[in-house]
């Protein structure tokens, strides 16, 4: 049973990259509006994530670490209404299984927090009082202890500083889907990355991005009264130059749909030609952009990989972007 449990987990705990990601969406999901990202050597040796928001219920700690365990749908209805990122409860249950997990958490009613450490099945095998507050603080020590092919693919490195830059790269784009929550990302004791609680999305374009990229961007919304969907732009301003490197890279294009970074690469490429008509440049050059989309709940389908980054909307959004 643990074999395939471990080939289970394997598709969605990939990399440092991948738990920092569900255990980031996870915060969200809890309401958290502060979420504090710690990394040791890289997160091989350990990742912590610590939110701030609803904590786990004692009656239903036992079943968090359990496959397709998840508190947040519970029908397929809800899967058609979903408001939240989680929806599958795989990501605990596969970091219980490749690597030693303990989560401390308390909710407004609990009188303390409590550290519950996990085994590899995703069973509580202790617990201890702590004095953390209230939220939610998951660990996970040793990642890919029992797959050691991964764990030495991912431990040169080279490899170990581009998963760094990755992650702060998510922490970023997460910082301006979600501009009220306080980002932070240490490696090894050293801040790397930090962003405080934005007003609203342009304040946090411009703690993120700084002055001289948010000066350079215009806003505006478009909406469908047919179809609901409402399109918020912050695109490059005529005739100024704000370009990516010649590749694409996640950290300074954007595209949300219900505040779920996505990848929509036929939508990138809409405003790209958008971008080199008006601007001159050739359609080579990567524009900073950031896309906010909005859709009824029913017209998205987010189901389609294990990252949940590709999405198909069921109405053409690039329709609106002409
Ligand atoms: P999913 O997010 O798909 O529900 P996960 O495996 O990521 O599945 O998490 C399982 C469950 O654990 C969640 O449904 C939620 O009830 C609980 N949980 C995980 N992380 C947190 C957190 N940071 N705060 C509160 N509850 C959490
Ligand atoms: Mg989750």
């Amino acid at each position: 049973a643990s074999t395939i449990r471990l080939i289970g987990s394997s598709q969605v705990i990939t990399s440092v990259y991948s738990v920092v990601k569900e255990l980031l969406e996870n915060c969200f999901d809890a309401h958290a509006i502060a979420v504090d990202v710690k990394l040791e050597n890289y997160g091989l040796d350990k990742i912590e994530i610590k939110d701030n928001g609803d904590g786990i219920k004692t009656d239903d700690i036992q079943f968090v670490g359990q496959r397709h365990y998840t508190s947040k749908i519970s029908s397929h209805d809800d899967l058609q209404q979903l408001q939240t990122y989680g929806f599958r409860g795989e990501a605990l249950a596969s970091l219980c299984s490749v690597s030693e997990v303990s989560i401390t958490t308390k909710t407004v009613q609990d009188e303390i927090s409590i550290q519950y450490k996990l085994t590899g099945e995703g069973k509580i095998k202790d617990s201890l009082p702590s004095h953390l507050g209230q939220g939610t603080t998951i660990c996970a020590v040793n990642l890919f202890k029992n797959l050691p092919v991964r764990k030495q693919y991912h431990n040169t490195n080279k490899k170990k500083k581009v998963e760094l830059k990755k992650i702060e790269d998510l922490l970023r784009v997460y910082s301006i889907v979600k501009p009220n929550v306080r980002i932070t990302l240490r490696h090894n004791k050293e801040l790397v990355f930090q962003k405080n609680a934005q007003p609203d999305t342009r304040a946090a374009i411009l703690n993120v991005f700084g002055h001289q990229t948010v000066n350079l961007l215009v806003f505006c919304e478009k909406s469908d009264t047919e179809t609901e969907i409402k399109l918020e732009m912050y695109l490059p301003k005529p005739g100024c130059d704000i370009t990516l490197t010649s590749r694409a890279s996640s950290d300074r294009s954007i595209i949300s749909v219900n505040n779920r970074p996505v990848l929509i690469p036929d939508l990138d490429k809409v405003v790209r030609q958008y971008y080199s008509n008006c601007n001159g440049c050739d359609t080579t050059r990567y524009p900073v952009y950031y896309l906010l989309i909005t859709v009824p709940t029913d017209r998205q389908d987010v189901n389609l990989d294990p990252n949940k980054t590709h999405i198909y909307l069921q109405d053409v959004v690039s329709k609106l972007l002409m």
